[in-house]
């Protein structure tokens, strides 16, 4: 190499870190300033029709008008479905539950995440695709932007080109409407914790609580913003499930999938040419498939964690495919190991039931059935036992030694009940106070002060335990709290 030629430059990208700076190149070393971080693309999803796109609108449908149209129940004389957190009380249809049964939320997660892997390990991201707030409102979302600014082309044309009267007025209704929803899911979220009605009373009349106007605005803008501007940035960014999700996919679950081996290679061609004449694949790479993805992912590149599940590639692939006259399911439902080793619909399915998705189903259904098991054979009432620590141990008229205890009894019944206090444990011991509490009104709860004895020698002195029996006076339920006697020195 002569001397008068330039020595070739190495040249290292120097990264750029959010915390640190710019990380500095070794010595010696040219540098260039490489950003790591892509700027954010907005993404215009095309509006798609097809199979999976009805399916995802039953299901925008029926978890909204359950969203939206719950709080307005009524069962008998309340609200059908409120959690009361200050009176603490769950009402749910005939059910009243206490802090004390909040086993029956822990049962209610454990069934959620299980029922999260068993639908994962079956068929991907079936959830994010169909059911998620998160696709549920984009999808809404979507459609009155459609309605207000047109169809994506009409959208990109528009906010490319100069602030015009008719941008500022579509921009205008589409938020206005955006806004509304917004505050209306707010309103209606809140109206889970604090009776709708009454909620709906207090806006007309501008006095609603300031935790009420808080939570409601909150909920309000958390889905203006998560739905209307964050949209896929919530599930590639945000979302924990996207990032565990891979832990219980293996190569039978059912995923989105593109058919490599029948769509490569690809390229555009006329309606009447022969793809093997041309030597081409099936996809004519339109790039539709990557037009109405939520995510704006190409499915063509495999599986992504970015891919919800939604299907839309698939509508939209299988009319793509319809107008050439070529057989649907070039991207479709299916599995690695069916993609690779040209299974028939059968025998993906029954590859679907595997040890792992049994074992999921059988877990599930124990905890299931448990949980209604419980909640069948609940008592309709609770029972929690206090010693009254301001009165000891004392001897009373005829010799007999005297426990003073309060007995807080909770009937999570919709009627008013008299319960019936007794007490065993010891020879002669008796509730010496008022057997029968009275009636207690419906999911009320009331301290009642009780008063036991036990003859002088019917016990050494110290502490032994005892029991308390509450039986509904009606003959419904039978509670049983252990407690213990003192006997003085
Ligand atoms: S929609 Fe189908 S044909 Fe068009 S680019 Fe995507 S995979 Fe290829
Ligand atoms: S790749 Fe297809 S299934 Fe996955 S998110 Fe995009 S459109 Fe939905």
């Amino acid at each position: 190499m002569s001397t008068s030629e330039p020595l070739p430059r190495k040249v290292i990208p120097i990264a750029v870190s959010p915390d640190r700076g710019p990380i500095a190149p070794p010595p010696g070393a040219d540098a260039e300033m490489v950003s790591l971080y892509e700027a954010h693309k907005k993404i215009y999803p095309r509006s798609v029709s097809g199979y999976f796109a009805n399916w995802r609108w039953a299901l925008v449908w029926l978890t909204q008008i359950v969203f939206y149209g719950l709080p307005w129940l009524h069962w008998g004389q309340r609200q059908a479905v409120l959690f009361d957190l200050g009176a603490r009380r769950f009402y749910i249809f005939g059910l009243v539950l206490y802090p004390q049964d909040f086993i029956y939320l822990t049962g209610l997660l454990v069934i959620s995440a299980l029922s999260l892997f068993l639908f994962t390990a079956v068929a991907g991201r079936l959830w994010c695709g169909y059911a998620c707030p998160q696709t549920v409102y984009t999808e809404i979302f979507l459609w009155l932007e459609k309605k207000t600014e047109g169809d994506r082309s009409a959208r990109m044309r528009r906010d490319a080109g100069p602030w015009t009267s008719d941008r500022w007025l579509r921009k205008s209704a589409k938020h206005a409407l955006w806004l509304a929803l917004s505050i209306w899911t707010g309103f209606t979220f809140v109206g889970y914790f604090t009776p709708i009605q009454e909620l709906a009373g207090e806006i007309a009349q501008f006095n609603m609580g300031s935790w009420e106007i808080f939570w409601s605005l909150f909920y309000g803008f958390a889905t203006y913003g998560n739905a209307g501007f964050m949209r896929e940035q919530v599930c590639k960014h945000m979302c924990p499930y996207a990032r565990f999700q891979s832990a219980m996919f293996d190569r039978d679950t059912l995923i989105v999938t593109y058919d490599e081996e029948r769509g490569e290679p690809r390229g555009a061609r006329s309606r009447k040419a022969d793809p093997l004449a041309l030597n081409l694949g099936a996809c004519v790479d339109c790039s539709l498939c990557v037009q109405v993805c939520p995510t704006g992912i190409d499915i063509r590149n495999g599986l992504q964690y970015e891919c919800i599940g939604c299907g839309a590639c698939a509508d939209v692939c299988d009319t793509v495919m319809d107008k050439m006259g070529y057989a649907r399911g070039l991207v479709k439902y299916s599995t690695q190991n069916a993609v690779s080793q040209h299974w028939t619909r059968g025998q993906t399915l029954r590859h679907v039931l595997r040890p792992r998705v049994l074992v999921y189903t059988a877990i599930l259904g124990s905890v299931m059935l448990a949980m209604v098991v419980s909640l069948a054979i609940r008592t309709p009432f609770k029972v929690d036992v206090v010693r009254d620590r301001g009165m000891l141990a004392r001897m009373v008229e005829g010799g007999r030694i005297e426990n003073v205890y309060r007995l807080q009894i909770m009937n999570a019944t919709e009627a008013a009940q008299d319960f019936d206090i007794a007490v065993e444990g010891l020879p002669g011991l008796v509730v010496a106070s008022e057997h029968g509490t009275g009636a207690i009104g419906s999911t009320q709860s009331r301290w009642v002060p009780v008063r036991v004895q036990s003859p002088y020698d019917a016990a050494s002195a110290g502490s032994h335990p005892i029991r308390f029996v509450v039986k509904g006076s009606n003959g419904v339920g039978r509670v049983t709290e252990k407690s213990v006697f003192i006997v003085p020195q």
